[in-house]
């Protein structure tokens, strides 16, 4: 068996997968590995998959822009494309938040982006009474992604063109000179990189208090009538995701955080009333919806709300690709692409490009590390 590649990969999520799979499309020597099965574990296991270009934070605009950065489209863009249903997707947000929105059309186009003064044209106006103060804004080009079609598909890459280990979890990594051994069970491979893409699991050491690990609750309701495409209402800090013509997920905010998944309190608590009191306040009647399942999801956060995407210290070989803050599915084709063009470049001795440079700084992990030693 092969046991020296490259780079490997450890985690299987969306962003591990999406990694391995540009890594492998970029001519590099790739093994991901997965102690369960590809996307079936951590945050990607319950995302709602909802991509959307348009982003509050300027920071985060290169990860959620459509497209490349260095101008190929590439396999991993190709699958997410492949599996997306097309909806659009609706903010419900004050006139101040939608103007924010609007700055970052730039990167989306005009033409795909619709702004009303009232909710009344969203869904025969359903939510109009409920809502009468609020703007309305549809980015045309949104829509959901179907994880479990992607992430198989990219795992499925992977295996075909490389190697995926799944069923096998990385117990450590120990760096040597210029390159990792990483060792799972018996096995122990190396690589000259080793990205982590364990989300808010994993046992590798990241910089000190720089991730740690926050539950995401959500429940599942049957209603009269899901909305027809997803629905970010922003004054009341939760989305609307139509499963079905008459089921939809709805988010809540009882949160609980701990220094890694394993130490989270998973119990519901009282997130199911928390989500009827939003539902209702959307106009949802509770004699008509009927909560199905609530159920305790979880992602990687940082304090900053950016995340680690970068060598783990200034020597080291070890890149971390983590704390995605919720809404890292979205930005999994950009954040690949940036990883393979940035080890592609390190394993061919080709030195960055500004642009690259800038973007990658952003959300270097030793902007942890530094605050900590201060
Ligand atoms: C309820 C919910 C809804 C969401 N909705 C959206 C949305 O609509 N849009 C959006 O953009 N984002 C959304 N997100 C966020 C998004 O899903 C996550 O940011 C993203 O899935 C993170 O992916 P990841 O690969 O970094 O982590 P994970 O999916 O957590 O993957 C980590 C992987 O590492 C593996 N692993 C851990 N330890 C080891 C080990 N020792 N050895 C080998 N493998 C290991 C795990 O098994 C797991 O498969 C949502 C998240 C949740 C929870």
């Amino acid at each position: 068996m092969k046991t020296s590649f490259d780079v490997i990969v450890i985690g299987a999520g969306v962003m591990g997968a999406s990694i391995a799979a540009a890594l492998v499309e970029n001519g590099l020597d790739v093994a991901l590995m997965e102690k369960g099965i590809g996307g079936g574990q951590g945050a990607t296991r319950d995302t709602g998959g909802i991509v959307r270009g348009l982003e509050l934070d300027p920071a985060l605009r290169p990860l959620t822009r459509r497209g490349a950065h260095h101008g190929s489209t590439g396999i991993v863009h190709a699958l997410f494309e492949q599996a997306l249903k097309r909806t659009g997707v609706a903010y419900i947000a004050s006139s101040e938040v939608c103007g924010q929105y609007l700055d970052a059309v730039g990167t989306e186009g005009t033409q795909n982006i619709e702004l009303h003064a009232s909710v009344s044209a969203l869904d025969n106006g359903r939510f109009a009474a409920f809502c009468p103060d609020q703007c309305l804004l549809i980015e045309r080009n949104g829509g959901t992604v179907d994880a479990r079609v992607t992430v198989s598909n990219l795992c499925r890459y992977v295996s075909e063109k490389a190697t995926f280990l799944d069923h096998l979890a990385v117990d450590r990594c120990i760096e040597l000179d210029g390159h990792v051994q990483v060792h799972a069970g018996k096995l122990c491979l190396e690589a000259t990189w080793v990205v982590d893409a364990c989300g808010a699991d994993g046992p590798l050491a990241r910089p000190h208090g720089a991730v740690h690990a926050r539950t995401i609750p959500f429940t599942r309701l049957g209603c009269d009538q899901a909305p027809s495409m997803p629905v970010i209402a922003h004054h009341l800090n939760t989305y609307l995701l139509p499963l079905g013509r008459t089921l939809m997920q709805v988010g809540g905010q009882r949160r609980q955080r701990a220094a890694h998944a394993s130490q989270l309190n998973l119990s519901v608590m009282d997130n199911e009333q928390d989500v009827m009191e939003r539902v209702a306040r959307l106009g949802y009647d509770r004699d008509h919806c009927t909560p199905v399942v609530t159920q305790i999801a979880w992602d990687a956060y940082t304090d900053d709300g950016h995340p680690l995407i970068g060598r783990a210290s200034a020597k080291s070989h070890v890149y971390l690709a983590t704390g995605f803050c919720g809404i890292g599915f979205k930005m999994a084709p950009s954040v690949a692409e940036l990883l393979a063009f940035e080890l592609g470049g390190l394993m061919s001795g080709t030195s960055m490009d500004a642009g690259h440079r800038a973007i990658m700084q952003a959300f270097c992990p030793s902007r942890f590390t530094e605050v900590a030693l201060s």
